[in-house]
């Protein structure tokens, strides 16, 4: 593990309104508030469009097809400055990590993970989490505010930033050849609690003129926040991945709480209405391998035939370890035997790779904010997760 950059203290030295990661409204409104002529105003955000999220330019003088005015006005009144990035970490398996320090001092965090066919950024939507599922960390943090727009965008617009992946030379477009070639709404916080700043992003970031990532590269993971889980298909085509984790409404209430609001027949049924839904389309069903808690060859079982009837994934995770967790991974070979039945029910059901443990960059070890992992709560951490990595 590496950290670099980590002075909390540094400040932006620029403290002008930022327009990146803005969508084309709020885009809009900017344009207009320095007096660009209403009829303008559409070519103008199409111009400056292409180059915040096809370029990733980070100065105005780059907009060559703005006139000189217009550019002057622009760099007058706003910045195109990037969120601050208050500590970087590489993991030993190529994962990365950022710490992103908001306008206002809070902390949120993203994370990158390569693999040999894409690469995967997990974007946060809130600053910690209102719910508290038992085996999460990010759900033990206190303090919560949903992300806006930009800082939802700002985190991919980042990334390709810092792993230098915007299209160079004559490449006009970010649809080919990008490290980054999928989004998963998988960090800190449910995204279906902040429902139109995720949606708005969700749009910029799939926008072809843009940053161009495909609706059916980008998965949005819920908890199950059923009354959203319809409309959020609706306005933004995304895939959609739902936290399930347990069979029954009993076991399911105590490790995800919001199932005594919205229990599994519920849930279920609203993953029947999300648009688009079929074998082409299939919803991913999460499930956290806890140690004889919802491991048993009964509950593998149970699942196939809980999902009888929905085109879906089941996506297995290895529980990922933190500081005073109630639960311990299941063992490997506890892991396969679920896989199996899982498998010959005819579920596509890979087990997914814990990525970046040493790092606490793994599903739901994510926790930023003013509680700080002690030096030696992250060596705990890092121990566990030696034991509990995957023999070869
Ligand atoms: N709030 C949303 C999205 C963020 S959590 C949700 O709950 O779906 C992303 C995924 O990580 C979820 O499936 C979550 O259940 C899982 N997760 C949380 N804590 C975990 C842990 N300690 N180990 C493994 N997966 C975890
Ligand atoms: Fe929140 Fe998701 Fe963690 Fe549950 S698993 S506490 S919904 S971030």
């Amino acid at each position: 593990m590496q950290i670099l950059d980590p002075s909390a203290e540094a400040v932006s030295a620029n403290s002008k309104p930022s327009l990146s990661g803005l969508d084309r409204q709020s885009l809009a409104a900017r344009l207009s508030d320095i007096g660009v002529p209403e009829k303008q105003i559409r070519m103008r955000v199409n111009q400056i469009w292409g180059w915040l999220y096809t370029h990733g330019s980070r100065h105005f003088d780059d907009m060559t097809n703005v006139s000189k005015d217009v550019r002057a006005s622009l760099a007058e009144a706003y910045s195109l400055d990037r969120l601050e990035i208050a500590e970087s970490q590489f993991s030993d398996d190529g994962t990365r990590k950022w710490l992103f320090r908001l306008a206002d001092g809070q902390l949120v965090e993203t994370v990158y993970i390569p693999e040999a066919d894409r690469g995967t950024l997990c974007i946060s939507s809130q600053v910690g989490c209102t719910l508290t599922c038992r085996f999460c960390h990010t759900g033990t943090q206190k303090l919560v505010r949903n992300l806006e727009v930009a800082e939802i965008v700002g985190q991919l617009v980042s990334a390709r930033d810092e792993l230098q992946d915007w299209p160079t030379g004559t490449s006009q477009s970010n649809t080919g050849n990008r490290r980054i070639t999928n989004i998963v709404m998988m960090g800190m916080g449910e995204p279906l609690y902040n429902v139109d700043n995720v949606a708005s992003a969700l749009n910029v970031m799939s926008d072809g003129d843009g940053l161009g990532v495909s609706k059916r590269r980008i998965t949005l993971s819920t908890s199950g926040v059923v009354p959203a889980i319809p409309a959020m298909g609706g306005a933004t085509g995304v895939m959609l991945a739902i936290s399930l984790h347990a069979v029954h409404d009993e076991l399911r209430d105590e490790l995800v709480p919001l199932n005594k609001k919205y229990p599994i027949d519920e849930l279920l049924e609203a993953c029947r209405q999300w648009p688009g839904l079929s074998n082409a389309k299939r919803i991913t069903f999460e499930y956290v391998m806890l140690k004889g808690v919802n491991d048993s060859d009964a509950d593998a079982r149970a699942l196939v035939k809980l999902l009888a009837g929905i085109p879906a994934k089941i996506n297995l995770i290895p529980f990922n370890p933190w500081p005073g967790a109630p639960y311990e991974c299941s063992s490997w070979e506890r892991i396969e035997a679920f896989a199996d039945i899982v498998n010959r029910a005819g579920y596509a059901s890979p087990v997914r790779r814990p990525r970046g443990r040493d790092i606490m960059a793994a599903c739901g070890q994510l926790k930023s904010a003013s509680v700080k992992q002690s030096a030696a709560e992250r060596k705990k951490a890092e121990l566990a997760s030696r034991n509990l990595t995957r023999p070869a």
